[in-house]
């Protein structure tokens, strides 16, 4: 009984390891790091915050950080 015992154990401990290396291994994306510090980013005419460019608001040549702040400016 004592050796079953041993073997469930060792069941439980390599379950948990592979689901540790799962969450270890699904948290860094230096992919998506590399893309957002090579984007330019604008400043929000309205509240000064930095956005990227892809994600800025533009309303008559002027950069926004949401529609809300461009409403806001006008
Ligand atoms: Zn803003």
């Amino acid at each position: 009984m004592m050796l079953l015992r041993l073997v469930i154990l060792l069941v439980i401990v390599a379950v948990l390891m592979w689901l540790l290396k799962r969450l270890f291994s699904t948290e860094p994306e230096p992919e998506q790091l590399e893309t957002s510090h090579s984007e330019t980013m604008r400043q929000c005419r309205y509240c000064g915050v930095h956005v990227p460019e892809s994600s800025i608001v533009w309303v008559e040549d002027k950069p926004y950080c949401c529609r809300e702040h461009a409403e806001l400016d006008q």
